[in-house]
């Protein structure tokens, strides 16, 4: 018995990275995994090791800043498997830009999937997670989402809207048995950091904040969404989890 066992799982940006990590991890436990993704071939390509693996997944085609492929994603999980137990809003584009090297269309379109994404994801799944009498959402935020650095003013503000977004639904959601948190994760290996942790001065600077000295690797996040998932985590609700090796003490 896993400790997802049986849960109908969805996870944006299920493809590659942390989104992988969090299908894996939670395949293994006992859960269905949904992986949606814009990445088609990479989405796909996951979905098949994991059922390699043993484990229950499939891919979904969804660019998240569009409320009709999230409704149409939701609406194919409902026909196969009645319900949503747990949506993982993990999809998220990075931007390395300080505030007045940003132009207005990159701040649109930070915002557009970091939070517009989530919102049109989160509105979408409660009244599948209903079906199945309540459910937890687990929005990825960042630690950018908590305090400031250099060179990050859209994603920032992106990601402490997250953590907002993640306390308002917990309040709203909580009366139909839907609890929502947010995860804070540090310095994590994953491709969208490749390009940044490559470059000496940023791994430098970055590792230095971190007590851990070391970045984590994707699945040491997905303990911690594998938690917010399970039933263990049963009177969480509104909570920030942050995951940053000691980045923010
Ligand atoms: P990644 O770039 O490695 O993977 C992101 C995944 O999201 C990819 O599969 C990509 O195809 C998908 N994606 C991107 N835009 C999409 C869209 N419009 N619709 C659907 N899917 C889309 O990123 P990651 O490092 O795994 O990050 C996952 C989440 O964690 C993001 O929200 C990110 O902001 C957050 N985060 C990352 C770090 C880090 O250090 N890597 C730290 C804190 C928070």
């Amino acid at each position: 018995m896993g400790r997802v066992q049986d849960k109908v799982v969805l996870i944006s940006g299920g493809a590659m990275g942390m989104g992988r990590a969090h299908g894996e991890l939670l395949a293994r436990e006992g859960a269905k995994v949904i992986l949606a993704d814009v990445n088609a071939k990479a989405g796909e390509e996951t979905a098949a090791a994991i059922c390699a693996a043993g484990g229950k997944a499939e891919f979904a085609s969804l660019d998240v800043t569009s409320e009709a492929q999230w409704q149409q994603v939701v609406d194919g999980i409902v026909a196969r498997h009645g319900h949503i137990n747990v949506l993982v809003n993990n999809a998220g584009i990075l931007l390395s830009k300080s505030l007045m090297d940003t132009s207005t269309a990159e701040w649109d379109r930070v915002f557009d999937v970091n939070v517009r994404g989530m919102f049109f994801g989160t509105r979408a799944a409660v009244p599948a997670m209903q079906k199945a009498g309540g459910g937890s959402i687990i929005n990825i935020s960042s630690i950018y989402g908590i305090i400031g650095a250099p060179m990050a003013t859209a994603y920032q503000a992106s990601k402490g809207a997250v953590r907002l977004m993640s306390k308002s639904c917990a309040v709203d959601l909580s009366p139909f048995n839907i609890r929502v948190n947010s995860v804070h994760p540090g310095v994590i290996d994953t491709p969208m950091t490749k390009d940044l942790l490559s470059q000496p001065q940023f791994r430098e600077a970055a590792l230095a904040l971190t007590l851990m000295r070391r970045p984590a690797r994707p699945d040491e996040v997905s303990q911690a969404v594998l938690f917010l998932a399970s039933d263990e985590s049963s009177y969480v609700v509104g909570a920030e989890l942050v995951v940053d090796g000691g980045y923010t003490t």
